[in-house]
Protein backbone atom coordinates (compact mmCIF):
# COMPACT_ATOMS: atom_id res chain seq x y z
CA UNK A 1 0.00 0.00 0.00
CA UNK A 2 1.59 3.46 -1.32
CA UNK A 3 -0.98 5.96 0.51
CA UNK A 4 -1.75 5.22 4.10
CA UNK A 5 -4.75 3.55 5.84
CA UNK A 6 -5.97 3.06 8.91
CA UNK A 7 -7.34 0.21 9.64
CA UNK A 8 -10.05 -0.62 12.22
CA UNK A 9 -11.20 -3.33 13.74
CA UNK A 10 -13.79 -4.76 16.31
CA UNK A 11 -14.79 -8.52 17.08
CA UNK A 12 -18.31 -10.13 18.09
CA UNK A 13 -17.66 -13.77 19.86
CA UNK A 14 -20.23 -16.38 19.90
CA UNK A 15 -19.44 -19.11 22.29
CA UNK A 16 -22.10 -22.03 22.99
CA UNK A 17 -21.85 -22.41 27.11
CA UNK A 18 -21.18 -25.93 29.15
CA UNK A 19 -24.32 -26.70 30.95
CA UNK A 20 -26.47 -29.57 31.04
CA UNK A 21 -29.13 -27.85 30.49
CA UNK A 22 -30.59 -25.45 27.70
CA UNK A 23 -30.66 -21.31 28.17
CA UNK A 24 -34.72 -21.59 28.99
CA UNK A 25 -35.69 -24.86 29.64
CA UNK A 26 -34.99 -28.25 30.43
CA UNK A 27 -33.72 -29.82 27.75
CA UNK A 28 -30.17 -31.39 27.94
CA UNK A 29 -27.55 -28.90 26.03
CA UNK A 30 -25.38 -31.65 23.98
CA UNK A 31 -23.34 -30.67 21.19
CA UNK A 32 -22.67 -34.40 20.70
CA UNK A 33 -26.27 -35.15 19.72
CA UNK A 34 -26.49 -35.93 16.34
CA UNK A 35 -30.20 -37.61 16.17
CA UNK A 36 -32.01 -34.11 14.91
CA UNK A 37 -34.51 -32.69 17.09
CA UNK A 38 -33.86 -35.02 19.80
CA UNK A 39 -33.07 -32.48 22.94
CA UNK A 40 -36.66 -30.74 22.49
CA UNK A 41 -39.45 -29.35 24.00
CA UNK A 42 -42.35 -26.89 23.54
CA UNK A 43 -40.32 -23.78 25.16
CA UNK A 44 -37.32 -24.25 22.57
CA UNK A 45 -39.43 -25.41 19.73
CA UNK A 46 -41.64 -22.32 20.39
CA UNK A 47 -45.29 -23.65 21.47
CA UNK A 48 -47.88 -21.35 21.71
CA UNK A 49 -48.15 -20.71 25.94
CA UNK A 50 -44.96 -22.15 26.40
CA UNK A 51 -42.83 -19.91 28.90
CA UNK A 52 -39.17 -19.60 29.58
CA UNK A 53 -37.07 -19.54 32.87
CA UNK A 54 -33.49 -18.39 32.91
CA UNK A 55 -30.76 -21.31 33.21
CA UNK A 56 -28.38 -19.84 36.51
CA UNK A 57 -25.43 -21.36 35.75
CA UNK A 58 -25.24 -19.77 32.16
CA UNK A 59 -25.65 -16.28 33.97
CA UNK A 60 -22.97 -17.31 36.31
CA UNK A 61 -20.55 -18.94 33.74
CA UNK A 62 -20.85 -15.55 31.77
CA UNK A 63 -20.40 -13.13 35.30
CA UNK A 64 -17.01 -15.89 35.71
CA UNK A 65 -15.57 -14.46 31.92
CA UNK A 66 -16.58 -11.19 32.99
CA UNK A 67 -14.53 -11.30 36.50
CA UNK A 68 -11.81 -12.99 34.72
CA UNK A 69 -11.34 -9.93 32.42
CA UNK A 70 -11.08 -7.09 35.16
CA UNK A 71 -14.92 -6.09 33.78
CA UNK A 72 -17.42 -4.45 35.37
CA UNK A 73 -20.82 -6.73 36.39
CA UNK A 74 -23.93 -5.45 36.04
CA UNK A 75 -25.84 -4.94 39.23
CA UNK A 76 -29.38 -4.92 37.16
CA UNK A 77 -29.97 -6.86 33.76
CA UNK A 78 -32.20 -7.92 31.86
CA UNK A 79 -33.39 -10.30 28.61
CA UNK A 80 -34.82 -8.61 25.17
CA UNK A 81 -36.54 -10.02 22.04
CA UNK A 82 -34.86 -9.01 19.12
CA UNK A 83 -37.33 -9.48 16.63
CA UNK A 84 -36.67 -11.12 13.28
CA UNK A 85 -38.23 -14.00 11.25
CA UNK A 86 -36.16 -17.06 10.05
CA UNK A 87 -36.65 -20.76 9.84
CA UNK A 88 -34.51 -21.43 12.81
CA UNK A 89 -35.72 -18.87 15.09
CA UNK A 90 -39.03 -20.19 15.35
CA UNK A 91 -40.62 -17.79 17.89
CA UNK A 92 -39.83 -14.77 15.36
CA UNK A 93 -37.53 -13.49 17.60
CA UNK A 94 -34.21 -14.21 19.86
CA UNK A 95 -34.03 -13.67 23.48
CA UNK A 96 -31.22 -11.62 24.04
CA UNK A 97 -29.60 -8.46 25.55
CA UNK A 98 -29.07 -5.23 24.55
CA UNK A 99 -29.45 -2.49 27.03
CA UNK A 100 -28.57 -4.07 30.28
CA UNK A 101 -25.91 -6.85 29.41
CA UNK A 102 -24.59 -8.52 32.14
CA UNK A 103 -20.74 -7.46 31.47
CA UNK A 104 -19.64 -4.08 30.62
CA UNK A 105 -15.75 -3.30 30.10
CA UNK A 106 -13.08 -5.50 31.01
CA UNK A 107 -9.67 -6.24 29.01
CA UNK A 108 -7.77 -9.11 26.97
CA UNK A 109 -4.88 -9.53 25.23
CA UNK A 110 -4.43 -6.45 23.55
CA UNK A 111 -8.18 -5.52 23.22
CA UNK A 112 -10.23 -3.51 25.24
CA UNK A 113 -14.01 -5.05 25.74
CA UNK A 114 -17.17 -3.13 25.37
CA UNK A 115 -19.69 -5.88 27.00
CA UNK A 116 -20.75 -9.25 26.98
CA UNK A 117 -24.16 -10.64 27.10
CA UNK A 118 -25.98 -13.91 26.96
CA UNK A 119 -28.50 -15.08 24.47
CA UNK A 120 -30.06 -18.52 22.91
CA UNK A 121 -28.26 -20.11 20.00
CA UNK A 122 -30.28 -20.99 17.17
CA UNK A 123 -31.61 -24.35 15.29
CA UNK A 124 -29.66 -25.60 12.57
CA UNK A 125 -30.95 -25.29 9.26
CA UNK A 126 -29.65 -28.16 6.89
CA UNK A 127 -29.48 -27.35 3.00
CA UNK A 128 -27.79 -30.05 1.69
CA UNK A 129 -30.86 -32.17 0.31
CA UNK A 130 -31.62 -30.61 -2.97
CA UNK A 131 -34.81 -29.03 -3.02
CA UNK A 132 -36.14 -28.98 0.54
CA UNK A 133 -34.09 -27.62 3.76
CA UNK A 134 -34.65 -29.51 7.10
CA UNK A 135 -34.27 -28.28 10.57
CA UNK A 136 -32.90 -29.91 13.76
CA UNK A 137 -33.59 -27.74 16.80
CA UNK A 138 -31.30 -29.62 19.06
CA UNK A 139 -29.30 -26.23 19.29
CA UNK A 140 -32.21 -24.07 19.35
CA UNK A 141 -32.18 -22.56 22.96
CA UNK A 142 -28.41 -23.45 23.65
CA UNK A 143 -26.97 -20.83 26.31
CA UNK A 144 -25.03 -18.55 23.89
CA UNK A 145 -22.82 -15.64 24.99
CA UNK A 146 -21.74 -12.92 23.33
CA UNK A 147 -18.17 -10.95 23.82
CA UNK A 148 -18.01 -7.49 22.14
CA UNK A 149 -14.79 -5.88 21.50
CA UNK A 150 -13.98 -1.98 21.31
CA UNK A 151 -12.58 -1.09 17.99
CA UNK A 152 -8.93 -0.66 17.80
CA UNK A 153 -7.69 1.16 15.01
CA UNK A 154 -4.27 0.04 13.17
CA UNK A 155 -1.87 1.02 10.62
CA UNK A 156 -1.00 -2.12 8.88
CA UNK A 157 -3.40 -4.73 8.06
CA UNK A 158 -0.76 -7.65 9.36
CA UNK A 159 -0.73 -6.09 12.72
CA UNK A 160 -4.61 -5.67 12.57
CA UNK A 161 -5.07 -9.32 11.74
CA UNK A 162 -2.49 -10.45 14.15
CA UNK A 163 -3.93 -8.53 17.12
CA UNK A 164 -7.00 -10.03 15.98
CA UNK A 165 -6.42 -13.48 15.45
CA UNK A 166 -4.14 -13.30 18.94
CA UNK A 167 -7.42 -12.14 21.00
CA UNK A 168 -9.22 -14.79 19.28
CA UNK A 169 -7.36 -17.56 20.51
CA UNK A 170 -6.49 -16.03 24.50
CA UNK A 171 -10.50 -15.80 24.88
CA UNK A 172 -10.84 -19.31 23.42
CA UNK A 173 -7.88 -20.32 26.24
CA UNK A 174 -9.68 -18.15 28.81
CA UNK A 175 -13.11 -20.40 28.30
CA UNK A 176 -11.94 -23.49 28.62
CA UNK A 177 -9.57 -22.31 31.86
CA UNK A 178 -12.68 -21.21 33.04
CA UNK A 179 -14.41 -24.20 32.43
CA UNK A 180 -17.25 -22.62 30.78
CA UNK A 181 -17.09 -23.71 27.09
CA UNK A 182 -15.71 -26.58 24.81
CA UNK A 183 -14.97 -23.57 22.47
CA UNK A 184 -14.08 -25.73 19.62
CA UNK A 185 -13.73 -23.57 16.58
CA UNK A 186 -14.93 -26.31 13.98
CA UNK A 187 -17.72 -27.69 16.14
CA UNK A 188 -19.23 -24.18 15.79
CA UNK A 189 -18.88 -23.45 19.54
CA UNK A 190 -16.55 -20.28 18.92
CA UNK A 191 -17.96 -18.05 15.93
CA UNK A 192 -15.92 -14.97 15.47
CA UNK A 193 -17.50 -12.96 13.40
CA UNK A 194 -14.78 -9.51 12.37
CA UNK A 195 -15.77 -5.76 11.70
CA UNK A 196 -13.72 -4.46 9.20
CA UNK A 197 -13.30 -0.59 7.75
CA UNK A 198 -10.57 1.36 6.71
CA UNK A 199 -10.11 5.40 6.82
CA UNK A 200 -7.31 7.65 4.55
CA UNK A 201 -8.01 9.85 7.94
CA UNK A 202 -6.87 8.81 11.46
CA UNK A 203 -9.44 10.65 13.01
CA UNK A 204 -12.17 11.16 10.44
CA UNK A 205 -14.90 8.15 10.15
CA UNK A 206 -14.32 5.55 8.84
CA UNK A 207 -15.83 3.65 6.03
CA UNK A 208 -18.93 2.02 6.29
CA UNK A 209 -18.14 -1.35 8.12
CA UNK A 210 -18.60 -4.44 6.71
CA UNK A 211 -19.33 -8.02 9.36
CA UNK A 212 -17.05 -10.71 8.13
CA UNK A 213 -19.01 -14.39 9.49
CA UNK A 214 -17.83 -18.06 9.16
CA UNK A 215 -14.25 -17.94 10.75
CA UNK A 216 -14.01 -21.48 11.48
CA UNK A 217 -10.16 -21.00 12.18
CA UNK A 218 -7.58 -18.67 13.89
CA UNK A 219 -6.31 -19.02 10.06
CA UNK A 220 -9.05 -17.50 8.49
CA UNK A 221 -9.71 -14.80 10.73
CA UNK A 222 -6.31 -13.09 9.54
CA UNK A 223 -7.36 -14.10 5.84
CA UNK A 224 -10.11 -12.21 5.85
CA UNK A 225 -8.95 -9.52 7.70
CA UNK A 226 -6.32 -9.37 5.19
CA UNK A 227 -8.58 -9.99 1.99
CA UNK A 228 -11.01 -7.48 3.42
CA UNK A 229 -9.14 -4.99 3.62
CA UNK A 230 -7.45 -4.87 0.74
CA UNK A 231 -10.49 -5.01 -1.03
CA UNK A 232 -11.77 -1.83 0.59
CA UNK A 233 -8.50 -0.22 -0.28
CA UNK A 234 -8.72 -0.70 -3.76
CA UNK A 235 -12.37 0.16 -3.92
CA UNK A 236 -10.84 3.52 -2.38
CA UNK A 237 -7.82 3.91 -4.88
CA UNK A 238 -10.60 3.61 -7.29
CA UNK A 239 -12.41 6.66 -6.20
CA UNK A 240 -15.18 4.16 -5.64
CA UNK A 241 -15.86 4.49 -2.00
CA UNK A 242 -19.15 4.50 -2.39
CA UNK A 243 -19.37 1.36 -3.06
CA UNK A 244 -18.27 -0.19 0.18
CA UNK A 245 -21.53 -0.57 1.80
CA UNK A 246 -22.15 -1.46 5.18
CA UNK A 247 -23.04 -5.15 5.35
CA UNK A 248 -22.31 -8.84 6.02
CA UNK A 249 -20.14 -10.88 4.17
CA UNK A 250 -19.38 -14.44 4.76
CA UNK A 251 -15.50 -16.01 4.61
CA UNK A 252 -15.05 -18.43 1.87
CA UNK A 253 -12.24 -20.59 2.82
CA UNK A 254 -12.20 -22.10 -0.35
CA UNK A 255 -11.79 -19.09 -2.44
CA UNK A 256 -10.00 -17.26 -0.22
CA UNK A 257 -12.08 -14.38 -0.16
CA UNK A 258 -15.35 -12.83 1.05
CA UNK A 259 -18.15 -12.92 -0.30
CA UNK A 260 -21.96 -10.75 0.53
CA UNK A 261 -24.75 -12.06 1.93
CA UNK A 262 -26.99 -9.48 3.00
CA UNK A 263 -26.81 -5.76 3.79
CA UNK A 264 -26.89 -4.94 7.60
CA UNK A 265 -29.69 -4.47 9.73
CA UNK A 266 -29.39 -1.81 12.29
CA UNK A 267 -30.18 -2.33 15.62
CA UNK A 268 -33.88 -0.04 15.15
CA UNK A 269 -34.34 -2.78 12.42
CA UNK A 270 -34.83 -5.91 15.17
CA UNK A 271 -37.40 -3.51 17.56
CA UNK A 272 -36.07 -5.28 20.45
CA UNK A 273 -37.71 -5.09 23.76
CA UNK A 274 -37.81 -6.28 27.27
CA UNK A 275 -39.01 -10.04 27.08
CA UNK A 276 -42.30 -9.70 29.60
CA UNK A 277 -42.38 -13.25 30.22
CA UNK A 278 -38.47 -12.86 31.70
CA UNK A 279 -37.58 -11.83 35.15
CA UNK A 280 -35.47 -8.59 35.59
CA UNK A 281 -32.13 -9.82 37.58
CA UNK A 282 -30.14 -7.77 40.65
CA UNK A 283 -27.10 -9.76 39.95
CA UNK A 284 -25.14 -8.34 43.03
CA UNK A 285 -28.10 -9.68 45.00
CA UNK A 286 -28.33 -13.10 43.41
CA UNK A 287 -24.79 -14.20 43.23
CA UNK A 288 -21.91 -13.88 45.46
CA UNK A 289 -19.52 -12.31 43.07
CA UNK A 290 -16.37 -11.30 45.58
CA UNK A 291 -16.53 -15.36 46.86
CA UNK A 292 -16.84 -16.28 43.12
CA UNK A 293 -13.56 -13.84 42.18
CA UNK A 294 -11.77 -15.81 45.03
CA UNK A 295 -12.86 -19.06 43.70
CA UNK A 296 -12.18 -18.10 40.11
CA UNK A 297 -9.76 -20.77 38.50
CA UNK A 298 -6.20 -19.66 37.40
CA UNK A 299 -6.04 -17.80 34.13
CA UNK A 300 -3.51 -18.02 31.22
CA UNK A 301 -2.08 -14.85 31.79
CA UNK A 302 -2.11 -15.62 35.48
CA UNK A 303 -0.32 -19.20 34.19
CA UNK A 304 2.47 -17.64 32.05
CA UNK A 305 3.41 -14.71 35.06
CA UNK A 306 3.86 -17.97 37.41
CA UNK A 307 5.80 -20.11 34.94
CA UNK A 308 8.20 -17.70 34.21
CA UNK A 309 8.73 -16.46 37.81
CA UNK A 310 9.16 -20.30 39.52
CA UNK A 311 10.76 -21.99 36.29
CA UNK A 312 12.79 -19.06 34.57
CA UNK A 313 11.92 -21.39 31.26
CA UNK A 314 11.56 -19.18 27.44
CA UNK A 315 8.17 -17.93 26.27
CA UNK A 316 8.12 -20.19 23.77
CA UNK A 317 8.45 -23.37 26.53
CA UNK A 318 5.94 -21.66 28.62
CA UNK A 319 3.05 -21.89 25.60
CA UNK A 320 3.41 -25.32 24.88
CA UNK A 321 2.18 -25.47 28.75
CA UNK A 322 -0.85 -23.01 28.49
CA UNK A 323 -1.77 -24.81 25.51
CA UNK A 324 -1.78 -28.12 27.08
CA UNK A 325 -2.83 -28.29 30.05
CA UNK A 326 -2.46 -32.11 30.60
CA UNK A 327 1.73 -31.56 29.60
CA UNK A 328 1.72 -28.42 32.12
CA UNK A 329 0.19 -30.95 35.15
CA UNK A 330 2.52 -33.94 34.29
CA UNK A 331 5.53 -30.85 34.02
CA UNK A 332 4.44 -29.45 37.79
CA UNK A 333 4.75 -32.58 38.83
CA UNK A 334 8.02 -33.43 37.85
CA UNK A 335 9.26 -30.22 39.07
CA UNK A 336 7.97 -31.12 42.53
CA UNK A 337 9.64 -34.30 42.82
CA UNK A 338 12.96 -32.33 41.46
CA UNK A 339 12.85 -29.33 43.71
CA UNK A 340 15.02 -27.26 41.97
CA UNK A 341 14.55 -24.48 39.74
CA UNK A 342 17.88 -25.59 37.27
CA UNK A 343 16.70 -29.02 37.30
CA UNK A 344 12.86 -27.97 36.33
CA UNK A 345 14.58 -25.46 33.54
CA UNK A 346 16.60 -28.98 32.14
CA UNK A 347 13.63 -31.07 32.87
CA UNK A 348 11.43 -28.70 30.39
CA UNK A 349 14.23 -28.79 27.41
CA UNK A 350 13.90 -32.49 27.42
CA UNK A 351 9.68 -32.35 27.33
CA UNK A 352 9.68 -29.39 24.80
CA UNK A 353 12.01 -30.74 22.46
CA UNK A 354 12.62 -34.11 22.99
CA UNK A 355 9.36 -35.52 24.44
CA UNK A 356 6.88 -33.31 22.24
CA UNK A 357 9.35 -34.67 18.68
CA UNK A 358 8.85 -38.45 19.85
CA UNK A 359 5.11 -37.73 20.37
CA UNK A 360 4.63 -36.63 17.19
CA UNK A 361 6.81 -38.72 15.09
CA UNK A 362 4.87 -42.11 17.30
CA UNK A 363 1.26 -41.95 18.00
CA UNK A 364 2.15 -44.65 20.65
CA UNK A 365 4.27 -42.29 22.45
CA UNK A 366 2.88 -41.45 25.85
CA UNK A 367 3.81 -39.82 29.40
CA UNK A 368 6.10 -41.62 31.71
CA UNK A 369 5.13 -41.32 35.07
CA UNK A 370 6.69 -38.05 36.63
CA UNK A 371 8.82 -40.30 38.95
CA UNK A 372 10.46 -41.68 36.18
CA UNK A 373 10.79 -38.79 33.87
CA UNK A 374 12.32 -37.03 37.48
CA UNK A 375 14.94 -39.88 37.98
CA UNK A 376 16.28 -39.57 34.60
CA UNK A 377 16.77 -36.08 34.96
CA UNK A 378 18.29 -36.63 38.44
CA UNK A 379 20.51 -38.75 36.27
CA UNK A 380 21.67 -36.86 33.85
CA UNK A 381 22.39 -33.77 36.26
CA UNK A 382 24.60 -36.33 38.38
CA UNK A 383 26.68 -37.28 35.02
CA UNK A 384 25.43 -40.88 35.48
CA UNK A 385 24.15 -40.67 31.42
CA UNK A 386 25.12 -38.69 28.84
CA UNK A 387 22.83 -36.37 27.08
CA UNK A 388 22.60 -38.87 24.33
CA UNK A 389 21.53 -41.50 26.59
CA UNK A 390 19.20 -39.56 28.45
CA UNK A 391 17.53 -39.35 24.81
CA UNK A 392 17.78 -42.93 24.53
CA UNK A 393 16.03 -43.76 27.77
CA UNK A 394 13.95 -41.30 27.27
CA UNK A 395 12.25 -42.57 23.97
CA UNK A 396 12.46 -46.28 25.61
CA UNK A 397 10.03 -45.20 28.72
CA UNK A 398 7.75 -43.02 26.55
CA UNK A 399 6.35 -46.31 24.92
CA UNK A 400 7.49 -48.83 28.30
CA UNK A 401 7.43 -46.78 31.59
CA UNK A 402 10.24 -48.37 33.02
CA UNK A 403 12.85 -47.23 35.73
CA UNK A 404 15.55 -45.16 33.74
CA UNK A 405 18.62 -45.81 35.91
CA UNK A 406 17.51 -50.01 35.98
CA UNK A 407 17.49 -49.39 32.06
CA UNK A 408 20.90 -47.46 32.19
CA UNK A 409 21.95 -50.47 34.01
CA UNK A 410 20.74 -53.21 32.25
CA UNK A 411 21.74 -51.66 28.83
CA UNK A 412 24.88 -50.46 30.33
CA UNK A 413 25.07 -46.86 29.79
CA UNK A 414 25.83 -45.93 32.87
CA UNK A 415 28.46 -43.02 32.43
CA UNK A 416 31.85 -43.95 33.41
CA UNK A 417 33.45 -40.90 35.29
CA UNK A 418 36.31 -42.97 36.76
CA UNK A 419 39.25 -40.69 35.89
CA UNK A 420 41.36 -43.69 36.94
CA UNK A 421 39.44 -46.31 34.86
CA UNK A 422 39.12 -43.69 32.14
CA UNK A 423 42.71 -43.09 32.01
CA UNK A 424 44.23 -46.35 31.07
CA UNK A 425 41.18 -46.40 28.45
CA UNK A 426 43.01 -43.31 26.89
CA UNK A 427 46.37 -44.01 27.29
CA UNK A 428 45.69 -47.27 24.86
CA UNK A 429 43.50 -45.07 22.15
CA UNK A 430 46.22 -43.01 22.12
CA UNK A 431 48.77 -44.99 21.69
CA UNK A 432 46.93 -47.19 19.12
CA UNK A 433 45.73 -43.82 17.12
CA UNK A 434 49.83 -41.92 17.03
CA UNK A 435 48.80 -40.75 13.16
CA UNK A 436 45.74 -38.73 14.85
CA UNK A 437 47.67 -37.46 17.96
CA UNK A 438 50.42 -36.52 15.69
CA UNK A 439 47.86 -34.32 13.44
CA UNK A 440 46.23 -32.68 16.74
CA UNK A 441 50.23 -32.08 17.73
CA UNK A 442 50.34 -30.18 14.03
CA UNK A 443 47.30 -27.74 15.03
CA UNK A 444 44.47 -29.51 14.08
CA UNK A 445 41.82 -29.26 16.96
CA UNK A 446 39.16 -31.13 15.45
CA UNK A 447 41.08 -34.33 15.53
CA UNK A 448 40.78 -34.26 19.30
CA UNK A 449 37.51 -35.08 18.50
CA UNK A 450 38.02 -38.37 16.66
CA UNK A 451 39.81 -39.44 19.38
CA UNK A 452 37.31 -38.55 22.07
CA UNK A 453 34.82 -40.85 19.59
CA UNK A 454 36.87 -43.39 19.47
CA UNK A 455 37.38 -43.47 23.52
CA UNK A 456 33.66 -43.37 23.80
CA UNK A 457 32.99 -46.12 21.41
CA UNK A 458 35.53 -48.25 23.14
CA UNK A 459 33.74 -47.80 26.08
CA UNK A 460 30.16 -48.63 24.61
CA UNK A 461 29.14 -45.38 25.08
CA UNK A 462 29.73 -44.94 28.87
CA UNK A 463 32.54 -42.79 28.49
CA UNK A 464 31.96 -39.12 30.24
CA UNK A 465 32.68 -37.53 27.32
CA UNK A 466 34.05 -33.78 29.35
CA UNK A 467 36.21 -36.47 31.35
CA UNK A 468 37.90 -37.89 28.33
CA UNK A 469 38.63 -34.57 26.77
CA UNK A 470 40.42 -33.85 30.02
CA UNK A 471 42.15 -36.60 30.08
CA UNK A 472 43.21 -36.44 26.73
CA UNK A 473 44.20 -32.73 26.82
CA UNK A 474 46.32 -33.83 29.76
CA UNK A 475 48.03 -37.08 28.57
CA UNK A 476 49.37 -36.02 24.90
CA UNK A 477 51.90 -33.09 25.68
ZN1 LIG B 1 -36.43 -27.28 25.32
MN1 LIG C 1 -25.61 -12.50 18.88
Amino acid sequence: MEKKYYITIGLEIHAELKTNTKMFCGCKNDPDEIKPNTNICPVCMAHPGALPVPNKKAIENVIKVGLAIGAQIADFSEFDRKNYFYPDIPKGYQISQLKYPIVKGGHLADMDITRIHLEEDTANNKHDRGDFSLIDFNRAGVPLMELVTEPHTFETSEEAAKVASNFAKEYQLLLKYLDVSEANMEKGEMRVEANVSISPDKDKKWSQYVEVKNLNSFKSVERAIKYEVERMYKLFEEGKESEIVKETRGWDEAKQKTISQRKKESSEDYRYFPDPDLPKMKLHEAFDLEKMKRELPESPAQKRVRYKENFGIKDEDIESYINDTELAMWFEKIVSILKDKEKAKIASNYITTDYIGLKKSNTEAHFPSAENFAELIELLVENKISSRGAKDILAMIVLKDESPLKIATDKNILQKNDEGELRSIVKNIIDENSDVVAIYQGGKENALMSLVGKTIKATNGSANPQIVIKLLKELIK
